[in-house]
């Protein structure tokens, strides 16, 4: 029999990185078998004991921090330094699910509230069984491992399907899990495209897909669900909007901004692509903001654009904002592939593609407005609603702007800043998913709760 293989490459070098199988639908179901049997065991093994093997595995990644950092720069093209931030806030994030799990889902008395009944109850959270995580290329350890850790801390098994731009970094993450966990195969990744991921989602004994890439897929994704009654998380697209009010701190948003805008080259789920600004400070805030970007350039400070179809649509988007509207850093020159140098245009139609759609590259659009809360109608106006940014000086002030950020999560002061914290959830509404990964709404998600009432 022969394996259909496939590449990944390296996207500043064109390079062949690894050559990975495109497995089929027969060998995803055999992989599901396996994990069946490995969920049981994995169960049984109870919570402390599981807690230990999670902080080996947490052990294991450590050791192994610079060639993993290695494999993700080859196969994304983003900065070393990036890639090794990136594995730190996993670990981060497996710790804490490692040492809460026993405590968030562990079994609890409840009070019945049933006056002169004799009942006794309690409440537990039992994992699932199976969980298939089907993952994107931008964040290739941090995004899939958001699921990962919280499953298999939970008591599940998983069956991981990487993205087809960056297999070899999957891979390695189960073969050191297994390094930790040498008995049953409770992590496993199989590989393949699109279809490899379908198989997955189909599958009737696997118990929950948590999916993570862009809302076009999510659908589908779900439709293969739908078969089987199957839930799913769904992890999609943003369109961030960073606001910035007539009291903030105009030199700290514009850091703030650029980099929300241009860390990992614009390819975060998370990153500012829409930024409005209170006339009282638009002038300033955008002479700090140019000054900056105009420092900036792409290959030195940032990486290349990951996926080459990527450049078509931050193309398409640099070219009607800069029609529809007036550069202020960059336009079309600044593609230059798999390089894009930082775009600000400002005065772009609302209703245009380049304010609508995520572009995911490091291009942003600017508009002026009267006040906060048109900032805030501006905002909430997208379909996606996944992160956000207010800076303001004033707390009460802020903290009613970014409760009313119709997102998952806002970040008051700082930028992107909610998602490396292991305890809060992470999330969007809207195109942007549903469901929660991290923190103890993410142990949760991988888990049915369990409840038992008895009469003395
Ligand atoms: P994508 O939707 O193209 O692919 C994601 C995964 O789905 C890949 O592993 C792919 O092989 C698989 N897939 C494709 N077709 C499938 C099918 N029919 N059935 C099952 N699986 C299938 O997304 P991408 O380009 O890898 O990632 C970029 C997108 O991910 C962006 O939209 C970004 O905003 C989003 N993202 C979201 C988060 C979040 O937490 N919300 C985090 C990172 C990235």
């Amino acid at each position: 029999m022969t394996t259909v293989t496939f590449d990944s490459l390296n996207p500043a070098t064109g390079q062949v990185v690894g050559s990975h199988a495109k497995q089929d639908a027969q060998a995803v179901r055999e992989a599901v078998t396996l994990a069946e049997e490995a969920a049981r065991w994995w169960d049984e093994l109870g919570a402390a004991e599981r807690r230990r093997r999670l902080l080996d595995y947490k052990a294991v990644i450590t050791g192994q921090l610079r060639p993993l950092a290695e494999l993700v720069h080859q196969e994304t093209g983003k900065p070393v330094d990036d890639a090794v931030l990136e594995i730190v806030l996993t670990i981060t994030h497996l710790d804490w699910a490692a040492r809460n799990a026993g405590k968030v889902l562990g079994r609890r008395r409840v009070a019945t509230g049933l006056v002169g009944l004799n009942l006794q109850a309690t409440l537990e959270y039992l994992p699932l069984g199976v969980v298939g995580v089907i993952g994107p290329w931008n964040y290739p350890v941090f995004t899939p491992m958001g699921s990962i850790s919280y499953a298999l801390a939970a008591g599940n098994a998983v069956v991981f399907k990487p993205s087809e731009l960056t297999p070899g970094v999957g891979v390695r993450l189960a073969e050191l899990f297994r390094e930790a966990v040498p008995e049953r195969p409770v992590f496993q990744t199989v590989t393949g495209l699109g279809e490899t991921g379908a198989a997955l989602a189909g599958d009737p004994r696997v118990k929950k897909i948590a999916f993570t890439g862009s809302t076009a897929t999510a659908k589908r994704v779900m439709a293969a669900c739908a078969e089987n009654l199957t839930p799913i998380v769904a992890e999609c697209g943003g369109k961030d909007a960073f606001i910035v009010d007539a009291d903030a701190d105009v030199p700290a948003a514009a850091d703030a901004c650029l980099w929300g805008a241009l860390s990992n080259a614009g390819q975060t789920c998370v990153g500012v692509e829409r930024v409005y600004v209170v006339d009282q400070v638009y002038e300033p805030f955008m002479r700090e903001l140019k000054a900056r970007a105009e420092q900036v350039r792409a290959g030195e400070h940032y990486g290349p654009i990951t996926m080459p179809a990527q450049l078509d649509v931050i193309r398409r988007h640099i070219d009607e904002a800069v029609t529809s509207g007036k550069a202020v850093t960059g336009g079309p020159e600044s593609v230059r592939a798999p390089y894009v140098d930082p775009v600000i245009v400002e005065d772009v139609p609302e209703d245009s593609a380049a304010v609508r759609e995520e572009t995911f590259g490091p291009t942003i659009t600017v508009r002026r407005t009267r006040d906060a809360h048109e900032a805030l109608e501006l905002a909430n106006a997208s379909a996606y609603g996944l992160g956000g940014t207010v800076f303001s000086r004033d707390t009460r002030r802020a903290a009613r702007l970014a409760r009313l950020m119709r997102s998952g999560a806002t970040a008051v002061n700082s930028v992107i800043s909610f998602a490396g914290v292991p305890s809060l959830p992470f999330g969007g509404v809207g195109d942007s998913g549903f469901g929660r990964i991290h923190g103890a709404d993410g142990l949760r998600e991988f888990t049915r709760p369990k409840a038992v009432a008895r009469q003395r």
